[in-house]
């Protein structure tokens, strides 16, 4: 059937005083309803980008489209008319970001921003908002939410913000969520229990769950497929396990070897030296040639395409895919 989202091929500029930043660059994924997409990379890889353009919010320049369809449930996001993209941004997708304290309003309290979500696209009451919210703040497990409704952002903990920020994103029960770096600011206990949150009320409503992170450790139980980004492009993409179990490019295999793993105890954990290159100057061939192990000559000078044949549901940028598969 139509996937929920289908982003083809995509691409989008930005113009800067020192040239053009080519920040995506034909990137496709698609989410299924009740489907959780990770997508994976290091800061400026692309990822939060790429969300944007879904969501609409790159109308200012200098972020620019230059190619590619935005699909959902089967319309051309970059077709449709302004009403309708804001439309279907403010009914049918939601994003939830890093920082749940510069997102809420600090002088109001937590139920009246979130009753005021009731009352401009439901037409409710403020009353029958107000209680909606409790509803849902008990949905995001918020202990004590009928006498919290009335406490304003600071007064929660970082958790409990980020509990409050889902619950803005669910109010109006969204197809598509895309959370990008949602528990980053959090604690690892705290963070596990914010991201089975989020797993579970994807389960619940059937929705689709785009999730960005540059941490391969907190989406092992959640995503069902991985999208690794570099340097604007996806490298790698794979159903989860596979993923995890033989990863088909250097780059996740070197971030896999980062994630501290307790049968692995003892042994030095691998970093991948060097840094993602600055956009401006990508290395021509493959991009991720000057930190790679295994780069050869035809690395430097061909960029590999995506090459599929590893595995169902399974792509892999590099030219030496074969060798680097196996059993890590
Ligand atoms: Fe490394 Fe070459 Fe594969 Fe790029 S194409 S990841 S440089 S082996
Ligand atoms: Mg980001």
């Amino acid at each position: 059937g139509t996937p929920l989202l289908d982003v083809k091929d995509l691409h989008v500029e930005f113009a800067t005083r020192d040239g053009t930043v080519r920040a995506v660059n034909g990137v496709s994924y698609a989410v299924d309803a009740g489907q959780t997409l990770a997508v994976l990379g290091e800061s400026g890889s692309g990822k939060s980008v790429t969300a944007q353009a879904v969501m609409g919010i790159l109308d200012i320049p200098p972020g620019r489209i230059t190619g590619g369809r935005i699909l959902f449930r089967g319309r051309d996001l970059l077709r449709a008319s302004r009403e309708e993209r804001r439309a279907i941004r403010g009914e049918q997708m939601a994003m939830i970001f890093q920082d749940a304290l510069s997102s809420l309003n600090p002088v109001h309290s937590v139920g009246i921003q979130l009753a005021e979500m009731f009352r401009v696209h439901r037409g409710m009451s403020r009353k029958d908002g107000k209680a909606k919210a409790v509803e849902l703040m008990d949905r995001v497990r918020i202990p004590a939410a009928r006498e919290r409704v009335n406490d304003y952002p600071h007064q929660f903990s970082g958790g409990m913000r980020q509990r409050i920020m889902i619950a803005m994103a669910l109010a109006l029960e969204p197809a598509l969520i895309i959370a990008d770096e949602p528990t980053t600011a959090l604690d690892v206990t705290v963070q596990a229990q914010v991201m089975d949150l989020l797993s579970e009320l994807r389960r619940e409503y059937r929705m689709g769950l785009i999730l960005i992170t540059h941490d391969l450790g907190v989406v092992a139980d959640v995503a069902d497929r991985i999208a690794v980004m570099y340097a604007g492009r996806i490298v790698e993409h794979a159903p989860v396990r596979d993923l995890y179990r033989s990863p088909a490019h250097p780059y996740t295999k070197g971030l896999l070897e980062s994630v501290p793993r307790l049968d692995r105890k003892g042994k030095e954990l691998y970093a991948i030296k060097g840094l993602p290159p600055n956009l401006l100057h990508v290395p021509p061939g493959c991009p991720f040639h000057p930190r790679c192990p295994l780069a050869r000559d035809i690395c430097v000078t061909d960029p590999p395409p995506l090459y599929e044949g590893m595995g169902e549901g399974r792509s892999s940028a590099c030219h030496f895919w074969k060798e680097t598969l196996g059993e890590r």
